[in-house]
């Protein structure tokens, strides 16, 4: 009979487990993977970026969905708790560009031992199976049992099983399958942090090129309101695009991806205006050559014959004979060029799973379910995402501390 069973130990049911063992509870981990923590040694680019470092009212702006959910669990176990943790566990932590904070070591390895170092500390019971089914006796829960067979007997469970991308480091999606056995309903999951395919070949043929400083506004096509807006780095794929502003795009994708369109302005820095000028000034050093030829100081090669086409200026016309109109469609084709979304990349290559467990049906102050008393959810398994910075480690964290806390 345990006090605590925890169900997958990845970073919400680590923290979790440890947690509720560093205050005398008899705990089980139950996870399913040869090894727990599959998925840090991915995060971050096997960097891990393991939180931000600011205020939870900062974490809860860059929360996308739910983040009013969200906030005693943030302020229980705040991004400095995270730090202290870790540093407490012997790893310097580091923090660099947009208060993003790694392992000093830019190792993902060393978080994941540590946080298994958090459980063995406390004699956290690590057990290699796969949990099929809650036991649930007149509304409470009994305990769990597993793909063995066997029935493990827990005054309390704390589902922490992920969401459903990189199924290969453990999260397949079974907590939402038990969350429904309990009588959870499951606010329908989708990709996030994932990259964007786009309609037509233009991508494809710009595959590879990576834009810096590039401005990208995601619109909805039905009243062309803007939903996002930030300016960054981003990648042309086979299939659309990818890379930081892009999948951040991807996380204010609400409805069907086929409703919206971005925009991409490659020239953020310079108003139309003062674009018009610099055209005009690279045009006056290039006044013999053909429009196709004269482009070379301001956009990267690959992009050139793309914008050329969407220019509708004649690619062998002479710049001596382009005219103002041209000029001007030109300069509006690099502030606005419009790209159609027909669709996200597979979830499998997503860094975040939205939609999980209905948060209505969880007390946001205990993460307990209001449907079966001693059942805890913590982690991406709950319908919480958040954009790229160290903020989904965070809410794995947060209520994962918060779930032990309380069972
Ligand atoms: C490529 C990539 C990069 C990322 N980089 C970052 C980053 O740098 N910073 C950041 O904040 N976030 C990052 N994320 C997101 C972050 O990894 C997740 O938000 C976080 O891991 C969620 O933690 P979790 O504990 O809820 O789920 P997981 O870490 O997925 O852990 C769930 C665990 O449950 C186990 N499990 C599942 N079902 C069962 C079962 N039935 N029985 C027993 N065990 C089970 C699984 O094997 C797994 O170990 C990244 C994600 C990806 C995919």
């Amino acid at each position: 009979m345990y006090d605590v069973i925890v169900v997958g130990g990845g970073a919400a049911g680590l923290v979790a487990a440890g947690t509720a063992a560093s205050l005398g509870k008899k705990t089980l981990l139950i996870e399913k993977m040869p090894r727990t923590a599959r998925k840090i040694l991915v995060t971050g680019k096997g960097r891990c970026n393991v939180t931000n470092n600011c205020d939870v009212d900062t974490v809860l702006k860059n929360v996308v969905s739910n983040p009013k959910f969200l906030y005693s669990a943030l302020v229980n176990f705040s991004p400095e708790d995270t730090m202290c943790l870790f540093e407490g566990l012997g790893v310097p932590l580091k923090t660099e560009r947009g208060n993003r904070v790694f392992p000093q070591s830019d190792r993902a390895m060393d978080i994941a031992d540590a946080l298994r170092r958090y459980c063995d500390m406390y004699g956290v019971k690590v057990l290699t199976d796969t949990v099929k089914e809650l036991l649930i006796c007149d509304g409470e829960i009994k305990g769990v049992k597993t793909e063995a067979g066997k029935e493990h007997l827990g005054a309390s469970v704390i589902v922490a099983t992920g969401g459903l991308s990189y199924s290969k480091t453990g999260s397949t999606g079974d907590g939402y399958r038990l969350a429904k056995t309990a009588g959870h309903s499951i606010v329908p999951t989708r990709a996030s942090l994932v990259g964007l395919k786009i309609a037509g070949g233009e991508c494809k043929e710009m595959q590879g090129l990576s834009l810096k400083n590039t401005k990208l506004s995601l619109f909805v096509k039905t009243n062309n309101k803007c939903v996002f807006s930030e300016m960054g780095e981003m990648l042309f794929t086979h299939f659309g695009i990818s890379g930081p502003i892009a999948l951040s795009a991807s996380a204010h994708l609400k409805e069907n991806p086929q409703n919206y369109y971005i925009e991409l302005d490659l020239k953020p820095a310079l108003s139309l205006e003062m674009l018009d000028m610099r055209l005009s000034r690279d045009f006056s050093e290039n006044l013999n050559r053909d429009f196709l030829n004269s482009l070379s100081k301001l956009l990267p090669k690959a992009m050139i014959h793309i914008v050329v086409g969407r220019s509708k200026i004649p690619a062998h016309q002479k710049v001596n004979q382009i005219t103002k109109e041209q000029r001007l469609a030109l300069c509006r084709v690099l502030k606005a060029m419009r790209f159609d979304v027909c669709g996200r990349e597979d979830i499998e290559t997503a860094i975040i799973t939205a939609g999980g467990v209905e948060t209505r049906e969880l007390n946001p102050k205990t993460m307990e379910s209001k449907l079966v008393k001693g059942l805890y959810f913590a982690g991406e398994v709950i319908d919480v995402d958040a954009v790229t910075g160290g903020f989904n480690l965070q809410i794995a964290f947060s209520t994962g501390y918060t779930a032990a806390l309380n069972a």
